[in-house]
């Protein structure tokens, strides 16, 4: 049976700056319950392509000129951000974006604040995001900026979670972690996809990991999608393999 399809884009166009071209007609189906890869080289349009998902192109000068962007079948195309998040979008942005002066604790519960239920169920929730992050709990007094990289990346997953949300718009994971790290950081995307269902978009540079965790891969080339499937397939096709994975 086909997975009901969660977020549908539909041949979107994004300018910045009223002229510069940037996404040329992308289309892309993010499955329930499954984890969706976007994948690309340095410009190829991915954090665009989240961006313009969620919403956030405003603050960039950017705008979805053509297309649409639906989820559950409903357009969010105009959607306020905050609204998407209530819909149970939420996107993790590049880079992390931790608040610095506060604890890591503090920065998690930040992730629970368009929540109605306040109260237990967010201290549970805490609890559940330190059984995937345990690492997170060590450090849950310390300051956020004087965290390392691999903690603020769990901080800004963490935060996503205490949203409790269905979609993680996740936009590039790996950036600056050291190889073990990023392994971690993926291998905690599956178990939360698997025991929570979350659904995952994942924009990520790093073609050879994200294709070993993500079940269907979208390869954007200059601001089209140029090839997807499956990927086991992806992993196996011969450009794919000579041109994102280093071998031949
Ligand atoms: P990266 O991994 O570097 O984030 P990406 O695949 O996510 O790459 P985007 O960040 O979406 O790519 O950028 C796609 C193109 O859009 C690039 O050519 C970039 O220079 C351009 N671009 C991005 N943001 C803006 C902006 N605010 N104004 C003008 N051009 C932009």
């Amino acid at each position: 049976v086909q997975a009901e399809t969660l977020l549908e884009v539909n041949n979107i166009e994004v300018i910045y700056n009223h002229v510069i071209l940037v996404l040329k007609g992308v289309s892309l189906n993010v499955p329930k319950g499954g984890i969706t890869a976007l994948l690309g080289g340095n410009g190829a349009g991915k954090t665009t392509t989240l961006k313009a998902i969620s919403n956030l192109l405003r603050s960039e000068r950017g705008e979805v000129t053509k297309g649409s962007v639906k989820y559950r079948g409903k357009n969010v195309h105009d959607a306020d951000p905050a609204e998407l998040v209530r819909n149970g979008v939420i996107q993790v942005m590049e880079g992390r974006h931790c608040f610095e002066h506060l604890t890591v604790e503090e920065n998690l519960l930040t992730g629970a604040y368009t929540r109605a239920d306040r109260g237990a169920k967010i201290q549970q929730d805490l609890e559940m995001v330190y059984t995937y992050f345990p690492r997170l709990k060590e450090r849950r007094k310390s300051q956020a900026g004087y965290t390392s990289g691999g903690e603020q990346q769990m901080v800004a997953m963490g935060r996503a979670l205490m949203s409790r949300p269905e979609t993680i718009l996740l936009d590039e994971p790996s950036m600056g972690l050291a190889p073990q790290l990023v392994e971690q950081i993926f291998e905690i995307v599956k178990t939360i996809n698997e025991q929570e269902g979350v659904t995952f978009l994942l924009a990520e540079q790093n073609t050879n990991v994200a294709l070993r965790y993500a079940h269907y891969g979208y390869i954007l080339e200059s601001g089209r999608v140029v090839m997807d499937g499956p990927a086991a397939e992806l992993r196996e096709n011969p450009d794919v393999k000579e041109f994102y994975l280093g071998m031949s």
